[in-house]
């Protein structure tokens, strides 16, 4: 037999405020988590419940019931927002995924500075005020070969910053093959047009010579600007003039050559089977005035944009009142120079986490996807779970405006599921959240992009969705 829930008698039941704040889950709660929110959490609650048992429900109503609620919900009000995810989409430089990973000495550095009172802008020998921009300059300069460097927040700050300095009121020459978008709405050309250079486009978008440049040079023209085509590529009846050619020109006519590398590689990505991509080095020895770059693509270190060149423009740029708001912050600046210093010993592509995914051999990967498999072939079997589970070969991307459509061969995990939408969902729902690839009917995983130490963290992941 049944009985009807009284509403009434249960709501009375319910308990109160003071029950819950006084009792020991209730002020281990409070100590976890500060008392208002703590109080918030549990007033919402009770809320809830009263409102469900007044609709006739039956939730579960003791102490120790609301207080699992309680604490799933604070758990989740102070989960940041901002936190990490296991990539397993095989893009090594995925911008929306934070770009690079950084070392553990790049980690390391930030926590230290980011602890105590720091030299950022103190000068210990004389005792007085120093500058913020020494500690990445002398390390810059070795690993590039450059002059001067100066670093600020990012690379579109940095060309907001040449220009400003370099060419305000004046014409800079670009090609229309280069007046490109970067991604999240940034364009070359507006970059240009803020910062108060008057744009001259020459040439057509699938060519443009040294002449076309040659001819637009008038007394107003401030530089030749060079920007890397990063995430698209042009192929058939293309031609584009070289930076060899473009600084001869520039030095002819007395104007400056500005490269916009984009992706700031230092090593070449040629040794790892990859297209070559354009150096920073190549780019000074091409006879560029100043290049600019990002520290968060191919470099491998934090969010930067880093400017190096010809020491006179260097000091131009670092006097300019924009530099002071687009400074690089004490954590960046840590963080920037442990990762160069890995260029410096040479140890870049064992000790930079997206050159040791670059690196890392088929035979590695192979071994990582087979292992994967035999794990969930495991479960699946103990659990007589019905399972597709394969090992295929792939192609995993660099990205990160680097290498347009350039692929490294892997070896991917592949599970065929019915909605395989849903199951990516519920990886993404999880925690760590996990961010696999479709395709059609299946769910891709790359092992290149799984972080040392992460394997076990997607393979609970992976048996909490195929339960
Ligand atoms: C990525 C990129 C930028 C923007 O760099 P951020 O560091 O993201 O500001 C500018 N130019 C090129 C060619 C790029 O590839």
């Amino acid at each position: 037999m049944t009985t009807t829930p009284d509403p009434n008698a249960a709501l009375r039941s319910l308990p109160s405020m003071d029950a819950l704040l006084t009792s020991a889950g209730g002020g281990g709660l409070i100590d976890r988590y500060g008392r208002s929110a703590a109080a918030q959490a549990m007033r919402d609650c009770l809320a809830e419940v009263r409102e469900r048992l007044r609709q006739g429900e039956t939730p579960p109503t003791s102490v120790e019931a609301l207080l699992v609620e309680i604490a799933r919900d604070l758990e989740r009000r102070f989960q940041p927002s901002l936190r990490p995810v296991i990539n397993a989409a095989g893009i090594i430089l995925h911008t929306n995924l934070g770009r690079a990973p950084l070392s553990a000495a790049a980690q390391g550095a930030m926590v230290t500075v980011a602890a105590a009172y720091n030299t950022l802008e103190y000068d210990l020998a004389a005792g007085s005020r120093g500058s913020r921009l020494i500690h990445p300059e002398s390390v810059l300069r070795e690993v590039t070969g450059a002059e001067a460097a100066l670093v600020v927040n990012n690379n579109a700050a940095a060309l907001v910053l040449i220009l400003s300095a370099l060419a305000k009121g004046r014409e800079v020459i670009i090609s229309r093959g280069q007046l490109v978008e970067i991604g999240g709405g940034f364009r070359v050309p507006d970059v240009m047009i803020q910062s108060g250079a008057r744009l001259v486009e020459v040439g057509t978008t699938n060519r443009t010579r040294p002449a076309d440049y040659a001819a637009a040079i008038t007394p107003e023209t401030a530089l030749l600007m060079r920007a890397h085509a990063s995430n698209f590529r042009q192929i058939g009846f293309v031609e584009s003039a070289s930076l060899e050619d473009l600084a001869v020109l520039a030095r002819s006519r007395d104007i400056l050559l500005v490269d916009d590398l984009g992706s700031g590689a230092l090593i070449d990505t040629a040794r790892y089977g990859l297209e070559h991509e354009p150096t920073v080095q190549e780019s000074l020895s091409a006879g560029c005035d100043l290049v600019a770059f990002s520290g968060d693509k191919l470099l491998g270190g934090p969010q930067a944009g880093i400017i190096v060149g010809r020491r006179a423009l260097i000091e131009k740029l670092k006097k300019h009142p924009l530099a002071r708001a687009i400074r690089a912050d004490k954590l960046c600046l840590a963080a920037l120079v442990a990762t160069l210093d890995h260029y410096r010993r040479d140890e870049a592509p064992a000790q930079v986490p997206v050159w040791r995914m670059i690196a890392r051999p088929l035979a590695d990967l192979q071994a990582a996807a087979e292992s994967w498999s035999a794990a969930l072939r495991e479960h699946a079997a103990d659990r007589q779970i019905d399972l597709s589970v394969e090992v295929i070969d792939g192609e995993s991307a660099v990205g990160g405006g680097s290498l347009p459509g350039a692929t490294l061969p892997t070896t991917l995990l592949a599970l065929r599921l019915r909605d395989p939408s849903l199951a990516a969902a519920a990886l993404r729902a999880g925690d760590p959240p996990v961010i696999a690839r479709i395709k059609e009917d299946r769910l891709l995983f790359d092992p290149r992009t799984v972080l040392p130490g992460q394997d076990a963290a997607l393979l609970a992941a992976l048996r909490a969705v195929l339960r």
